[in-house]
């Protein structure tokens, strides 16, 4: 889908055997609202409440929520007055969705699942990195909801039995705080939030995937703001911020970030990419997708279903004349050894790694097939990193965690205080608000690559590191436990 056009097919969602509807383009937004109680100046979409098998109050509410909150972008055309079979179920299932991303935008979501059951479907929220339930609708509606987010996606509407990807941009208007309190679906006391009509921009990716119950969709919500978060505002501390600076000032070399899925590897990269960005570099990414749109970098979608695979991208990319080189990830040995040698010939190659430690990833590319001499003297650095919730600051209080948890951490010693949140509004009663970064920055030195070289047990190399200053993923949790930004029970579990 284009980043910044609704797609064609958007404005006419409805099934493909019927006549299209002659209508204007789709970028116009439509003409302002009546709704006196909104004070955004922004265009808002022309709604009158259909009345709908959407079921009551929740569909009302969301409808009146997204009339006022969410500018035309996503399926805009959608209106009312299109007097086409089956385009006011559409229209009502994109105001819905509109609603539930708006929602679970406002409840900090990562991803929202709908997953269809025998009877019924349920949509489900991913927030700090826990799947939550938010609600459960009637199964007779998915299937209208099914092929609004195909269409508003670019999919194809009549594929049922396969896996599909795709992207859908959606630009929210902040609202007043007066009317995000009335319209909490939940009906519980929502929270005002602190609005100025700004816009905020987000890349939905789409997920959908056949179960036997019916195609699962998983979105996963990008807010392009937050995909750029400085150095500085990873959670590192002082010293593993000069660590990284440190990797970051010769010309060329590679730095690897590692840790499982979800623990924020891509974030970290681009804000290193960021931090680069300043110094007249030419920065290319090789990407499978591309999670944030970023105009300052020369972005490159890897497809390998059309052939244009992560070997065949590195074997000719660096003809684009790149500076820096941001691969994705690196999975199998012909992009390591790729990677290596991008990096031994000049440029500064950023990428990302499966493993579980910084010490981990050296005998990772080993197992690529990267020849010790050249991993030794390629590599300038490891990040390893996992997420962590934060106590939420509003009801954080003292309280005193279990022995098990304090001995995994180191801590059995330490008298504390340690601080988790007894749980309030302001957090859904989870105690926890936002997420940290917990790291462990691994920075090549001669005497190391001499380590490695020498073919000297990792234990060995790790032991030489933390001499130097590194902190494991381990003990750099338990510093973040002991500084009350996490819980000994948050951080065990990532760590
Ligand atoms: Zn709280």
């Amino acid at each position: 889908m284009q980043r910044y056009n609704v797609p064609r097919q958007a404005a006419t969602p409805i099934p493909r055997e019927q006549p299209v509807p002659q209508r204007p383009a789709p970028s116009v937004p439509t003409p302002p609202s009546v709704d006196p109680s909104s004070n955004t100046k922004e265009s808002q979409l022309q709604t009158k409440v259909v009345p709908t098998s959407w079921g009551k109050p929740l569909a009302d509410e969301l409808t009146e929520k997204v009339k006022v909150s969410v500018r035309p972008n996503v399926g805009t055309t959608v209106a009312v007055d299109q007097h086409v079979p089956g385009a006011e179920a559409h229209h009502d299932a994109v105001l819905f969705l509109r609603g539930i991303l708006s929602e679970g935008i406002r409840r900090g979501i990562s991803d929202v699942h709908f997953e269809p059951r025998v009877d019924s479907y349920a949509i489900r929220f991913r927030v700090d990195g826990v799947l939550n339930k938010y609600v459960e609708r009637p199964r007779d509606q998915y299937s209208t909801l099914l092929n609004t987010v195909k269409v508003l996606a670019d999919l194809d509407i009549a594929t049922h039995h396969l896996p599909q990807d795709g992207h859908i941009e959606l630009v929210l208007q902040e609202i007043d705080r007066h009317l995000s309190r009335q319209i909490d679906p939940t009906g519980g006391a929502a929270e005002p939030v602190s609005m100025e009509g700004r816009k905020s921009y987000y890349d939905i990716r789409v997920s959908i995937f056949p179960s036997v119950n019916g195609e699962v969709i998983v979105m996963r919500v990008l807010n392009r703001d937050n995909a750029l978060l400085s150095v500085e505002e990873l959670g590192m501390d002082m010293m593993q911020l000069e660590q990284l600076r440190g990797m970051l000032v010769t010309s060329y070399g590679m730095m690897l970030v590692t840790g499982p899925t979800g623990s924020g590897k891509t974030t970290t990269l681009y804000s290193i990419l960021s931090e680069l960005k300043s110094q007249e570099k030419n920065i290319v990414t090789l990407e499978d997708p591309i999670e944030f749109h970023l105009d300052w970098l020369r972005q490159c979608e890897i497809n390998e279903e059309r052939g244009f695979t992560f070997e065949k991208a590195m074997s000719s990319v660096l003809r684009q004349d790149p500076d820096v080189l941001m691969v994705g990830e690196i999975r199998d040995p012909s992009t390591a050894e790729y990677a290596v040698r991008s990096a031994l010939v000049g440029r500064i190659v950023g990428s990302t790694i499966h493993a579980n430690t910084a010490i981990g990833t050296i005998a990772r590319m080993l197992e690529l097939g990267i020849q010790r001499s050249l991993l030794a003297h390629t590599v300038n650095g490891v990040i390893a990193q996992r997420l962590a919730r934060q106590v939420c600051p509003h009801c954080k209080e003292e309280y005193e965690p279990s022995q098990l948890h304090l001995a995994h951490l180191g801590l059995q010693k330490a008298p504390g205080p340690y601080l988790h949140g007894k749980g309030c509004d302001k957090c859904g009663q989870t105690g926890f608000l936002g997420r940290t970064g917990i790291f462990s920055t691994l920075v090549f030195d001669d005497r190391l690559r001499g380590l490695i070289f020498d073919q000297r047990p990792l234990v060995e190399i790790q032991d030489y590191a933390i001499k130097q200053g590194m902190r494991t993923l381990k003990m750099d949790a338990a510093s973040k436990v002991l500084a009350g930004i996490t819980t000994v029970e948050e951080a065990t579990r990532v760590v």
